[in-house]
């Protein structure tokens, strides 16, 4: 669901300060300051992904995420003007626990402008309107959301934990509280032989839920994941580069968005584009319809260049 972010966040004496592993933020996030809040994911069950599955789930002390918070204040000049909390879900942090860690963030480092997380119909739901409008106050201005797909035959079979009707309704609440929705959909997720139907029914749901960002990313088997086995078994199939390029652009020309930063051009898609939707639309649409016409391999992405 995302690019890996290498850990660099040491203490002085050279040891690191978050003791959870690797950490995972968006491509968008490249620049925020990575708080960890929460040790992996709550969930941990997507069948396609590897991130967390060596980290059992756990919240961290506040007093560890106040004293990393010190430690910032201390070392980091006011150039990181936003926050991402990490890990895998951290808005399942609970509501009093996460308004005293955007408080703690107001307090100790009082440049920041924004501060995002990753969410999921479960943590975004689990929140009342008010809740999350308080967050809003709070500082936390976007929530990143990996959907997936919109076609409920996919979400289950992927064990999202969640349904089309969940990422609608998670999507209404966010709106009305405030807080920007950034949608990450997977590319090939529905296998082959749900090709089709995923995109179509991606297209459906992004024109129901209308987010301001949106990122297209291409499904990848890893290793030590159910998806990784059932390829190797056969059961599932990636489509190939042409057909996901058609799955990009069903998105691309069936999501009735009112106004959207739509990207594809995270490390694991064969062509990467970046436009905003609806104005870029027909461009978007030209660039993938030469590629798409030509079916030369030569303009896409090299496998050795592709990653998660
Ligand atoms: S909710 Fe996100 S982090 Fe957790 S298992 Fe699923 S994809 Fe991975």
């Amino acid at each position: 669901m995302t690019a890996p972010a290498p850990f660099v966040t040491t203490g002085p004496d050279g040891k690191q300060l978050v003791p959870g592993g690797s950490v995972y933020r968006p491509p968008s996030e490249a620049d925020s300051l990575l708080l960890q809040v929460t040790v992996g994911c709550s969930h941990n069950r997507c069948t396609y992904c590897a991130m967390y599955r060596d980290k059992r789930f756990a919240l961290r002390p506040q007093a560890e995420i106040e004293a990393l918070l010190d430690t910032y204040a201390g070392r980091q000049p006011a150039a990181s003007r936003r926050v991402f909390l990490c890990d895998g879900d951290a808005l399942i942090v609970p509501q009093a626990r996460l308004v005293a860690i955007l408080q703690a963030i107001r307090q100790r480092l009082p440049w920041v402008r924004r501060v995002a997380t990753y969410g999921d119909c479960r943590s975004i739901l689990r929140k009342s309107e008010q809740e999350l409008r308080q967050l809003a106050e709070l500082g936390l201005g976007m929530v990143y959301h990996g959907v997936e797909t919109g076609d409920d035959e996919s979400m289950a079979a992927i064990v999202k934990g969640s349904t089309r009707a969940e990422v609608i309704a998670a999507a209404d609440r966010l709106r009305a509280a405030g807080i920007l929705h950034s949608v990450i959909v997977l590319l090939g997720i529905g296998g082959v032989d749900g090709s089709e139907r995923h995109a179509r029914q991606t297209a459906s749901l992004l024109s129901r839920i209308d987010p301001p960002f949106v990122g297209a990313l291409t499904v990848t088997p890893v290793p030590g994941t159910p998806l990784w086995d059932a390829e190797q078994s056969g059961a599932f199939c990636v489509p190939d580069p042409w057909r996901l390029l058609e799955e990009l652009r069903t998105l691309v020309a069936d999501a009735d968005l009112s106004n959207c930063q739509f990207s594809s051009n995270h490390a694991s898609n064969y062509l990467p584009l970046r436009a905003r939707l609806p104005v870029d639309r027909a461009a978007m649409l030209a660039a993938i319809d030469s590629v798409l016409a030509r079916r030369d391999k030569g303009l896409l992405k090299p496998e050795w260049l592709r990653g998660l």
